[in-house]
């Protein structure tokens, strides 16, 4: 205790002192005056001096009274606090606990508190002080204690004391304490998770910062973007967030629309489901002028913002120039001529499905035009290999002039290039090519001009249309090609795709290949068409037809196949078959004693101009046991007309065989009469064209009539083709035609119906 402490309690009796030593220094001074006045006084100074003197000492002792009635009271209250509590004395001497400072002592009711000195110390130990520094509490500091026992958590207690009483004897105190545990565990796990929660943040930025990625947000309801550091380093702003307009000022100009689109999608969107399936964008990015674009993609998509419960779209900005470069680079390399840099074929293909989808979708029109120069290669080796380049690549020019506006040029391989320009014409401007064309040659004969003085570069083409001249584009293109093949090879040649040709071109070269396959096969069969003798319709010959009789059951017409095999020499197998297989069953039928007639086969012209053709007949018919007045070989006036000395020449020959010749189609030809009698001919063969209006045509009678009378003055017997009905071989047979073939008698029929046909006749004959 300081010597302050004890000079502010002994104040009053201080003060009274004073009072006293004044009272007595008066009750002096006043000795000196008359003896009445002054002894009242007197009395009254002594009265009031022990009246003081009374005064004090009853205050004192009321003071003493008051304050130990009020320890006591306070002892009262701290026993019924439910939070631990204490009175204690500095000197160790006294220590009033409650229940709950007890508990915290290890002091059970029952127990005797013991000595207040041991139990102040382990308490004060327990606290974390010591007895010196216990009276440090006092200063207002509260003293904080972890109360740790075993398999336990820590209990956190914050003791603050106050001065319950002073005197010369000592000092008492109040400590109450205030558990803090719950607040201590909260403090602690706020600080862990603020702690994980700085850890998290400084890991996420560190691995934003790493990755390169930023991040863009917005609120459907706003216009606004909240950016990521990352995000504003890419977009080359300080603030945290950027306005829909001034972003999209940001955009190359060719990415404007998209984000338009991108902007109306999210804000027409309908928002069923609380997030939407992610979505990227590809941008291009300026964040200052003067910089290069840079290309980011955006990968987006929306979500429900849990505060707000707001739609929220949020996505990724990623840098991804490096990968476009080598895009641009692959590209670069798959889809570009290296001597032309034009397109090639691979683009070709590519752009040419898009404008062909196009024109399906939007009723676009456009023509491609396949372009070939015209004998490159002898260009390319007179020339040489450098200008032959140069020529490809002033040629590339060219074209890549004409596919500036919406068109498209590749160079699909050595000297073949390919151009498509938009037909804007609501019907078409069948014209657009041709012209292209002439423009395309007017150009290209100027380069001639400039760079190739000798050489006269001209170039062919073919065209189609898009999208009618083609499934797809592939087609189209296929179709362009085909017109152009159509030229082959001669110069300046310019065609368009006509469809009808290239089917029947299509047709004919598919079935040359059956053709070959079906002779190995041997798909043929021969049917037999009977020949009558007008006047009693006695079957005097029969003509053998091919037939082609495919392995599902279709039947080829030979009008069809049989030009087919002209043009590919498969004819001398098929007619070689026919012979054998005709002459054989002929005389089969002779065998079985029918009556013998004539066999007439066709002769196509390859057959007729044969060297040997003689040899081979005989041949065939010493083996098959046949005279060669049975055989009748039908030859058309075209083949008659070749080679007029040779066909006199051979038919000649044919004829010494004993072999008859029939004139087959005449009247279609442009043979005369006269001509004829140059031949050796046995029988005329009035086409089937004079028969069929016969009966009513007048000048058909007398052309037949005519060639008839003229024929039977050339002793050349005369056969009508295709008489169908009753008239038409009454009127013949009034004009003197010796013999009828058609369906009248009998269509063109099997080998076993015909002898069916042979035999009953035969029967007949024998009768009569
Ligand atoms: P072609 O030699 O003038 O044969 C007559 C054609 O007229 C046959 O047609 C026959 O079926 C048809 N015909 C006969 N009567 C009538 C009739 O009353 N009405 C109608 N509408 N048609 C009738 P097919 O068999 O189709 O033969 C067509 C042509 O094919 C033949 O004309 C012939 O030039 C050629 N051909 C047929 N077989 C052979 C063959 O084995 N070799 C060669 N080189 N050509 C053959
Ligand atoms: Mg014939
Ligand atoms: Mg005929």
């Amino acid at each position: 205790m300081s010597w302050w402490g004890d000079f502010k309690r002994n104040l009053p009796l201080l003060a009274e002192l004073i009072f006293v030593g004044i009272c007595y220094q008066i009750f002096r001074y006043t000795l000196r005056f008359p003896e009445d006045a002054l002894f009242v006084l007197q009395c009254f100074l002594l009265f009031m001096v022990i009246a003081t003197f009374i005064f004090v000492l009853i205050i004192r002792a009321y003071r003493r009274r008051h304050t130990s009635v009020g320890i006591y009271r306070l002892c009262e209250m701290v026993l019924n606090l439910d939070v631990p509590a204490f009175i204690w004395a500095n000197d160790f001497s006294t220590l009033y606990t409650n229940q709950a400072m007890d508990e915290i002592l290890g002091i059970s009711e029952s127990e005797d508190p013991g000595d207040s000195a041991v139990l102040l110390n382990s308490l004060f130990y327990k606290m974390g002080l010591t007895p010196r520094n216990a009276e440090e509490t006092l200063s207002g500091k509260t003293v904080r204690s972890v109360l740790s026992e075993e398999g336990m958590s820590n209990r956190y207690i914050s003791w603050s004391t106050t001065v319950m009483k002073q005197n010369r004897n000592g000092s008492l105190y109040f400590t109450i304490g205030y558990e803090t545990t719950e607040l201590m565990d909260a403090k602690q796990s706020l600080t862990a998770y603020a702690q994980e929660l700085a850890a998290s943040e400084s890991r996420y930025a560190l691995s934003m910062k790493l990755s390169g990625i930023g991040i863009l947000l917005c609120e459907s309801v706003h216009d606004v973007y909240y950016v990521s550091d990352e995000a504003k380093a890419f977009l080359g702003i300080d603030k945290n967030e950027i306005s829909f307009s001034d972003f999209r000022m940001k955009l190359h100009p060719d990415d404007r629309v998209l984000f338009d689109d991108y902007l109306n999608q999210i804000r027409n969107a309908e928002r069923t489901d609380a997030s939407s399936k992610p979505r990227t964008l590809e941008l291009r990015i300026l964040a200052e002028p003067g910089k290069p674009y840079v290309w980011y993609s955006y990968h987006y998509h929306e979500n429900l913002l849990y505060a707000t419960g707001r739609p929220i779209i949020g996505g990724a900005l990623i840098d991804i120039t490096n990968e476009k470069l080598k895009d641009a680079t692959i590209e670069r390399l798959a889809f570009l001529d290296e001597t032309t840099e034009i397109a090639n074929r691979n683009k070709l293909m590519q752009e040419g499905e898009l404008i062909y989808q196009r024109c399906r979708t939007m009723g676009a029109a456009y023509w491609i035009i396949v372009l070939d120069i015209d004998r490159f290669h002898i260009i390319n080796d007179s020339a040489g290999y450098e200008n032959g380049d140069k020529i490809l690549r002033n040629f590339a020019k060219i074209l890549s002039k004409y596919s500036m506006h919406n068109g498209f040029a590749a160079r699909v391989s050595a000297d073949n290039f390919v151009l498509i320009v938009p037909d804007y014409t609501e019907d078409g401007d069948d014209d657009l090519p041709v012209r292209t064309i002439e423009r395309i040659r007017m150009d290209m004969s100027q380069q001639n001009v400039q760079d190739f003085h000798s050489l006269a570069v001209t170039c062919s083409a073919g065209f189609a249309r898009i999208p009618t001249d083609g499934d797809s584009f592939t087609q189209a293109l296929e179709h362009a090609e085909f017109a152009l093949a159509m030229g082959k090879g001669e110069l300046s040649y310019m065609m368009g795709y006509d469809a009808t040709v290239h089917r029947e071109i299509v047709s004919q070269s598919e079935m040359e290949k059956e053709l070959s396959a079906a002779i190995a096969n041997r798909e043929f069969q021969l049917y037999y068409q009977p020949k009558v003798e007008i006047e009693n319709k006695q079957i005097i010959g029969a003509e053998a037809l091919i037939r082609w009789i495919k392995p599902d059951g279709t039947m080829v017409s030979p009008n069809i196949f049989i030009p087919i095999a002209e043009r590919t020499g498969l004819i001398s197998q098929i007619s070689r078959f026919v012979l054998e297989e005709a002459c054989a069953q002929n005389a089969i039928w002779q065998k079985k004693q029918l009556n013998p007639i004539v066999m007439s086969i066709n002769f196509a012209s390859g057959d007729f101009y044969q060297k040997h053709i003689c040899e081979s007949i005989r041949d065939v018919l010493a083996d098959v046991g046949m005279e060669s007045k049975w055989l009748e070989l039908e030859l058309t006036e075209r083949l008659a007309m070749g080679d007029v000395d040779f066909t006199v020449q051979q038919m000649n020959a044919l004829r010494d065989m004993g072999i008859l010749l029939a004139m087959d189609d005449f009247g279609t030809g442009y043979s005369s009469l006269s001509y004829i009698q140059l031949l050796p001919l046995t029988l005329l063969k009035l086409d089937r064209s004079f028969i069929i209006e016969i009966e009513t045509d007048t000048v058909a009678q007398e052309i037949v009539s005519a060639v008839i009378k003229i024929a039977k003055s050339m002793r050349i017997e005369t056969i009508a083709e295709g008489v169908e009905f009753e008239g038409q071989a009454e009127i013949l047979k009034r004009m003197g035609c010796d013999y009828i073939q058609g369906y009248l008698y009998g269509k063109p029929m099997p080998a076993d119906e015909f002898e069916r046909r042979l035999a009953a006749q035969t029967v007949k004959l024998e009768e009569l």
